[in-house]
């Protein structure tokens, strides 16, 4: 078989290892030259919107997937009424915007922090404090965002934000937060990794550990997940991030395509979400979502520590993009694995000492 992909960032490099051992062809589009996953497939330097290469690319393709929601809809489009895009077109509609996606969520009975379409300043001064105003698309690692505590915060994200199509939406006081990183393949069989636990520092995801060991979360979350794939009839590899309140879920964000919070999968997990996806979006049985044991993923971010360090501790596993180093930006990950929480933690302890976090 044979599968585009829009975008050849680290997702996609890491989507065409799995693909190669399943004897799937990958080829990306990517508008950027050099994007990493040029390094292990075979990556068209082409915009979305650059017809006549996207066709000379995507040739001969079984389907065409993404590595990123943040695509430019008109040329996705156009793209889904010549190739087979999965997971659909309509998924990428409305997980791309988060007023979109936030309506869905609740026409699907996941509980969302309350928000607001902000078309005015009137909509920000009227909102009750604290929230958080939110470019509708396009931000991701906490880009397009301001936190809003008061008067002045509104003033100041306003002039910053004004003039993009954006959400206010409730500040949540989490006692945590975490994910689930699920998949339904084209025959509509789903599969659910175990709920990851996720720490982020300013909007950048930099810790998961998993499982997260509360059944009842793990139920609610499943729960969830199924209920949204099974109205947009999904497939592929889904997250959805939620803040824990209270022994509750309420939904954050949703990720139409695999995610940083399941990258602890590729060592940590019986089949990773990235073979997974392949798998779902082939047509193939779903491979096991079962821990083999306790993992943690640190992302590492803006500079690159050193490898031979983190290397040396036991059940670590060092993932390097490729990518030039730049403040704020994710240069690769460490995945920790281990057979028991109190060994994990004293392995993410040595780790985190070694990546600046
Ligand atoms: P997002 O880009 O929406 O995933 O936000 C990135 C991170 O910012 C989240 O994982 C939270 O840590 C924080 N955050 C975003 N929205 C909210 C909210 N409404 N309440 C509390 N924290 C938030």
């Amino acid at each position: 078989m044979k599968v585009g992909v829009l975008g050849g960032g680290q997702l996609a490099k890491m989507l065409a290892v799995p693909a190669q051992q399943l004897n799937v062809e990958l080829v990306c589009v990517d508008p950027n030259e050099g994007s990493c996953a040029s390094t292990v497939t075979n990556v068209v330097t082409a915009s979305f919107d650059d017809h006549d290469s996207i066709d000379k690319a995507f040739a001969d393709v079984d389907c065409v997937t993404f590595e990123t929601e943040n695509l430019p809809f008109a040329a996705v489009e156009a793209i889904s009424k010549r190739f087979k895009l999965l997971p659909s077109l309509d998924a990428l509609k409305v997980f791309q915007d988060r007023l979109l996606e936030k309506d869905y969520l609740n026409s699907a009975g996941i509980p969302t922090a309350d928000y607001i379409n902000v078309t005015s300043w009137e909509d920000i001064e009227s909102f009750e404090l604290p929230f958080i105003i939110k470019t509708r698309r396009s931000g991701y690692d906490g880009k397009g965002q301001a936190m809003v505590r008061n008067l002045e915060d509104a003033k100041k994200a306003w002039q910053e934000l004004q003039g993009q199509d954006l959400i206010a939406e409730k500040f949540v006081p989490f006692d945590f937060e975490a994910s689930i990183i699920s998949a339904r393949n084209t025959h509509g069989s789903t599969a659910f990794y175990p709920l990851t636990h996720n720490q982020h520092q300013n909007g950048i995801l930099r810790l998961s550990k998993a499982p997260l060991d509360n059944a009842k979360l793990e139920s609610l979350a499943r729960q969830y997940a199924t209920s949204l794939m099974e109205k947009i009839n999904y497939v592929g590899v889904m997250a959805i991030e939620f803040f824990c309140v209270n022994d509750t879920l309420v939904a954050n964000e949703v990720a139409p395509r695999v995610h940083n919070s399941g990258h602890w999968t590729i060592e940590g997990a019986e089949t990773s979400q990235f073979e997974n996806h392949i798998r779902a979006i082939c047509g193939m049985p779903l491979g096991s979502t079962n821990a083999k044991g306790f993992s943690a993923m640190i992302n590492i971010i803006g500079t690159q520590p050193d490898a031979y360090k983190l290397s040396a501790i036991p059940g670590a596993h060092y993932h390097w993009y490729g990518k030039e180093p730049r403040a704020g930006r994710k240069l690769g990950h460490l995945t920790l694995c281990a057979a028991s929480e109190d060994e994990l933690g004293g392995a993410v302890m040595i780790a985190l000492k070694n990546v600046q976090y």
